[in-house]
């Protein structure tokens, strides 16, 4: 469902991703993982088109998200969703309303079917009686979820975490991890995650892809990534994390 071809990403003469080749098959768990600066957020910020590369073509279930004309992109655009390091919760909007805000503004979806749904997502991840509050007076764990919602509330057929628990506190990651654990066990989505979570990584992922310097430089089950890696640089860095 999601294709790189010949990706090539830089920022200024700091190339970040170089000829990055990979895809994700629909309904499958793919998890990046590598040092920091190694391009990991850069390529769900590409998926996401908040920015866009300097060479390549990247498609999403069939059409090409790059280069392409600008209607298209925000068409195919509507089929990912993401789950960024910081909540970015709308504030000045209770928790139902941040839910509801984009199914009723950009797929034009009525407001009883947005709230029905949003509160069959809130419900989900466990904040059911949470509809009323302000994103400021929830905990970290409580906005990451209400985040997870308000992404899976435009139905994305892609599903883009990003770190989505390491501007918590310890203790609320279990609860957010657990949310998406369950989404990843009970629902055909297609995940594509940057996570150090690593015991996470390896409940959740059909497969790991390990990053270095822009490109890929091993992949695998997650069996065989973690336990036994082909590639010096990744045992190097997993000895660093786990
Ligand atoms: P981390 O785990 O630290 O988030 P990462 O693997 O996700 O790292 P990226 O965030 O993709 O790495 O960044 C890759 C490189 O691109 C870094 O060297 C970063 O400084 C650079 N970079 C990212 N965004 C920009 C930008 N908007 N302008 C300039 N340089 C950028």
């Amino acid at each position: 469902v999601i294709r790189l071809d010949q990706v090539t990403k830089r920022f200024g003469d700091n190339t970040v991703l170089d000829q990055l080749n990979f895809t994700v098959d629909a309904g499958k768990h793919v998890t990046l993982i590598g040092p920091s600066g190694s391009g990991k957020t850069t390529i769900l910020r590409l998926l996401m088109t908040l920015v866009q590369p300097d060479e390549g073509i990247i498609t999403v279930d069939g059409e090409q998200l790059y280069p392409a004309p600008e209607k298209q992109v925000r068409e195919v655009r509507k089929k990912i969703g993401m789950v960024f390091q910081q909540f970015n919760l709308f504030p000045n909007m209770k928790v139902l309303r941040n839910v509801t805000e984009a199914p009723v503004t950009v797929l034009g979806m009525s407001k009883d079917e947005a709230e029905a749904r949003a509160r069959e997502l809130l419900e989900l991840v466990g904040l059911a009686d949470k509809c009323d509050a302000y994103p400021t007076h929830l905990s970290g764990g409580q906005q990451q979820r209400v985040a997870i919602a308000r992404a899976l509330a435009m139905r994305p057929q892609v599903l883009l975490l990003d770190e989505v628990t390491s501007a918590l506190d310890p203790e609320l990651v279990a609860g957010v991890l657990d949310v998406l654990r369950d989404i990843a066990h009970s629902t055909d989505i297609t995940m594509l995650c940057v996570t150090h979570e690593m015991s996470f990584a390896r409940d959740i992922s059909d497969q790991v892809l390990m990053f270095d310097s822009g490109r890929v430089i091993e992949s695998g089950s997650p069996e065989k990534l973690f336990g036994d890696p082909d590639h010096e640089r990744t045992r190097e860095f997993l000895s660093t994390i786990l």
